[in-house]
């Protein structure tokens, strides 16, 4: 089975809208390579603009979270609806980071599939251990059961379209990573516990990614491994030389 290998740049809080037209008036024509999927995740006040930007391009937009009703009394908040509306694909589901600062569970990141599905939106899913959890030999229960409740209730057809980002919170943003072999081990896993609950076409066909301090230079070691589809990158995609430098590697 054939996988397009897809790169997924996450802004964070990070970026204005004219930074982001900025941005993509840089990278276009150069972080379009036949063959390799390319996403910007932006925060929200960018996403009008950046989907203007990047038309006539191949690259996509994604945002980075998204409310799991579609309307309500939910002040702040953005829904799925919103976020179609606006006409983007990719919405990240469950970093870490949300689930540290903003109490995001497994039951909500599950919710927050579902909504994503229910809009035509492409969810990139984010699983990975803590430290203490991978020194006490943990790695494995913790994707597998985070793995299992995000997914729970979708069709076997809904998985083999999402993302899933394997991102060890202890990789993230910190210059740290995992070896590339370590990282495809703990993919495999994952790809095994899909099987398991979807079947083999489902885990087949599902992407996923590797997060966690990839840098250009690092990019393509990860990407040769056998079960990793791709990289959802921070840092290292805010400056346009080296997201287009991401996209080449891979
Ligand atoms: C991330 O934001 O998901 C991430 C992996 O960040 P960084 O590449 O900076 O570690």
């Amino acid at each position: 089975m054939s996988r397009t290998p897809i790169i997924a740049g996450n802004w964070k809080m990070f970026k204005t809208a004219g930074e982001a037209a900025s941005f993509v008036a840089e990278v276009k024509g150069k972080a379009e390579v036949s063959g390799v999927e390319s996403v910007i995740c932006a925060p929200f006040t960018a996403l009008p603009t950046l989907v203007e930007a990047v038309k006539g391009t191949t690259i996509k937009v994604g945002a980075q979270n998204l409310h799991f009703e579609d309307n309500g009394a939910y002040t702040g908040e953005i829904s799925g609806v919103m976020l179609k509306d606006l006409g983007i694909d990719y919405v990240i589901i469950g970093h870490s980071e949300r689930r540290q600062y903003f109490g995001e569970t497994d039951e909500i990141v599950n919710k927050k599939a579902h909504a994503a599905f229910r809009h035509g939106l492409v969810p990139i899913v984010c699983v990975g251990e803590k430290l203490e959890e991978r020194e006490a030999g943990t790695t494995n229960e913790v994707v597998r059961v985070q793995t299992e409740g995000a997914l729970s209730g979708l069709t076997a057809e809904q998985v083999a379209a999402t993302v899933i980002a394997y991102e060890p919170i202890w990789a993230i943003g910190t210059g740290k990573s995992s070896t590339s072999a370590e990282a495809n081990e703990t993919i495999s896993y994952i790809r095994s516990v899909v099987a398991k609950q979807f079947g083999a076409e489902a885990a087949d066909k599902v992407r996923i990614q590797y997060g966690g301090s990839v840098k250009p230079n690092t990019v393509a070691e990860y990407l040769g491994q056998s079960d990793i589809d791709g990289a959802l990158v921070g840092g290292a995609s805010l400056e346009p030389a080296s997201y287009v430098a991401l996209v080449e590697g891979a």
